[in-house]
């Protein structure tokens, strides 16, 4: 996520877009030096640290294996605590002759394997639930969530998809919720803390109208989605718009720009 944030700001045209964003850079190795005296990478690191550049400050010369799954779970336990999102540790041979006779694979080194961490999952509530009308008609439902920082950014609302996952999952409005983000990117909500109930929540219903234009709102037989089916509805010719618009149709600049901030 934060990869795609930084390439996005890099590609912008106008580079003073770019130097507004508060980017910064850590250095993680050296590719080659002059007169190398290095035979550690853990020895680069500290060099480069020396010469003042940003090196990643969790990071750990292990001895064995033992030593490596140690430090791997204590980074899990501290890292909502970073100064930055990260899914993941990764474990390196250290000695860079090593290095060399383990080789590459196809595409992979030899010597360092990423580790992931499950997703960070988190409770907070569902304060409510809206519909959204898409561009085929399709009217999805949205949890609005207590806002909560998970994995690196807000969150405030998820995609509910439809009324079946809503009732597998025994949603109610003002209920507690387990959440997660699917491959640390789309958040979803997982379950809920059904012990937290107040029997003050409300069951929510999908709306039998189109929230936006009153038209009716029907579920065919063998679909999990219901659709407004209103010609004239402004959400569907929004969405037509920006659909024609997009890269996947004419590709106009302008507008891609409004359809990525808002509307879907
Ligand atoms: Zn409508």
């Amino acid at each position: 996520m934060q990869e795609m944030l930084l390439l996005g700001s890099l590609r912008q045209l106008d580079s003073r877009i770019t130097a507004k964003r508060p980017l910064d850079i850590y250095i993680f190795n050296v590719q080659r030096l002059e007169n190398n005296e290095f035979n550690s990478h853990y020895e680069q690191l500290l060099y480069l640290e020396r010469l003042g550049f940003n090196v990643e400050p969790v990071k750990k010369l292990c001895v064995g294996i033992e030593e490596a799954i140690n430090e791997i779970e204590r980074i899990g336990k501290i890292r909502e605590s970073l100064s930055f999102g990260t899914d993941g540790a990764v474990i390196k041979v250290d000695n860079l002759e090593l290095r060399e006779v383990l080789g590459t694979n196809f595409k992979t080194p030899r010597w360092a394997i990423a580790y992931k961490y499950p997703p960070e999952r988190k409770e907070t509530i569902l304060k409510d639930i809206v519909c959204q009308v898409g561009r085929t008609g399709a009217i999805t439902p949205m949890a609005i969530l207590e806002p909560i920082k998970l994995a690196g950014s807000t969150i405030s609302k998820t995609t509910l998809h439809n009324e079946d996952f809503i009732k597998s999952k025994d949603l109610k409005i003002g209920d507690h919720v387990i959440i997660q983000k699917a491959g640390d990117v789309i958040p979803e909500v997982v379950e809920v803390v059904k012990k937290k109930r107040t029997g003050n929540e409300l069951n929510f219903e999908m709306p039998d109208v189109c929230p936006v234009c009153g038209a009716p709102a029907i579920r065919e037989n063998g679909e999990a989605i219901k659709r407004c089916i209103g010609i004239e509805c402004s959400a569907r010719k929004l969405r037509n718009i920006v659909h024609f618009a997009s890269k996947a149709g004419m590709d106009i600049e302008g507008l891609r720009i409004f359809y990525n901030r808002g509307v879907s």
